[in-house]
């Protein structure tokens, strides 16, 4: 009896799962959305132990160029996740998952015993009806809490609503319309009104690089790319740890959190500005510069430099971590990221594990005469499961010897990396 109860119990469950399901993908995008975009612009705020959102300002913007088949991310990548909800329905009718700096500062000793304050934002598609909107943050064990809940009304009147910039753009790939493509917004930061020409050589050489590599290469037509000419006063970034101070279109700098190449942007305000016209679903601030660095976030951003010897590399590396939310799958670390990961739970980073639960893991992809853990040796160009990563050289694991996620001695996507993508960017222009 006991047994047939549980059985019961089990299909019902099935069946509910596979009702939710159903209802995701039976989403009919226009019954809840427009054309259109919502900005959210908030604060993070807290220390090492707490963190607390609150909603800044809300913008409409023209054009949402977003996936409108899958509405809902089935990923589950990201520290944290923005959940939509219909009011009346209380249906789920949109989600996604993003990671942001202020995660990391928590991480670092002045977070122990400082608050601070960080300014992000976040697009959702703009709603017919009244929304619910719930940020979620993961805790140490990487489950969800929920952090801020809030209404928005379409027809609410302090929803900005700004004359559109109008910055010049060069569509430089346009292989068809922004809701079926992944469009890739590149930004110029650093490069005066006298240099745009200069960005466009820049940028067009770094896109370049990025299609040469798999699976960007085979799947080039799943994207368009924009160059966006946001013209800086002066050239260059800062550099704070030389005492080179520049103001730019964008406001970057290096040394974020004491690590010199650490390259980030602080005030997004104005990001999000330059960008009210474009339509993009991944940000790429390319910042004129010969100083080696970068940086990349989540489905937020990514940063890379212009003319350093390993710039395509950086380029690459950096949008790996902001498109497909991929780990970093070497092992030296700085002091703030010492302690990123919690060796007692898998990560949700799809390409390094702690073997807690590698099932969820890349395990199809082994060959069952594969070891686990692997030896480097005899296993060079094999998928395996290989120690040292996620900043850790012991109880993090990665699944090749070499990868652009790890170093630029083979730059490549391992084919684990590159699996990965190869999903994020189906679920993101299906039709
Ligand atoms: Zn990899």
């Amino acid at each position: 009896m006991y047994q047939v109860q549980n059985c019961m119990k089990k299909y019902f469950i099935l069946l509910i799962h596979i009702l939710c399901v159903l209802s995701v993908f039976a989403l009919n995008y226009f019954d809840y959305f427009t054309d259109e975009r919502l900005r959210i612009e908030y604060y993070l705020t807290g220390n090492a132990k707490q963190t607390i959102f609150s909603i800044s300002k809300l913008y409409k913007e023209p054009i949402w160029s977003g996936n409108r088949k899958n509405l809902v991310d089935t990923f589950f990548y990201g520290h944290y996740r923005v959940e939509v909800f219909d009011s009346t329905e209380k249906k789920l009718i949109y989600a996604s998952g993003f990671c942001t700096l202020f995660q990391e500062w928590q991480l670092t000793p002045e977070a122990k015993d400082t608050y601070r304050t960080f300014l992000q934002f976040i697009n959702i598609p703009f709603p017919k009806k009244t929304i619910r909107v719930v940020f979620y943050e993961r805790d140490k064990n990487l489950k969800y809490n929920e952090r801020i809940s809030f209404y928005v009304r379409p027809n609410q009147p302090d929803i900005i609503k700004e004359s559109p910039n109008k910055l010049p753009i060069v569509k430089y790939i346009k292989q068809g319309n922004y809701s079926e493509k992944i469009d890739i917004a590149i930004v110029a930061e650093g490069y005066t009104a006298n240099q745009m020409n200069k960005f466009v050589n820049d940028a067009t050489r770094l896109t370049e690089a990025l299609f040469e590599k798999e699976p960007f290469k085979e799947m080039k037509s799943y994207f368009n790319v924009y160059f966006v000419q946001s013209p800086s006063q002066e050239e260059g970034t800062d550099i704070p740890h030389r005492n080179v101070w520049k103001k730019t279109a964008v406001e970057s700098r290096f040394y974020t959190f004491a690590t010199d190449r650490y390259l980030s942007i602080y005030d997004y305000n104005i990001l999000g500005q330059i960008l009210n016209n474009v339509p993009y679903d991944q940000i790429i601030v390319l910042v004129n510069t010969k100083t080696y660095g970068g940086g990349g976030i989540y489905n937020f951003y990514s940063i890379a430099i212009s003319d350093n010897l390993f710039a395509n590399y950086v380029f690459i590396h950096e949008f790996g971590h902001a498109f497909a939310g991929l780990g970093d799958e070497y092992e030296n670390a700085d002091e703030f990221n010492e302690n990123f990961y919690n060796l007692l739970v898998e990560p949700w980073e799809a390409n390094i594990t702690t073997l807690v639960d590698f099932n969820k893991k890349w395990k199809h992809m082994l060959d069952k005469t594969t070891p686990v853990p692997t030896p480097v040796k005899g296993y060079e160009n094999k998928i395996g499961v290989f120690e040292g990563a996620g900043y850790k050289s012991k109880g993090i694991y990665r699944p090749y010897v070499s990868c652009i996620m790890r170093d630029f001695q083979k730059p490549e996507f391992c084919p684990v990396c590159q699996n990965i993508i190869r999903q994020i960017i189906r679920f993101n222009t299906a039709n």
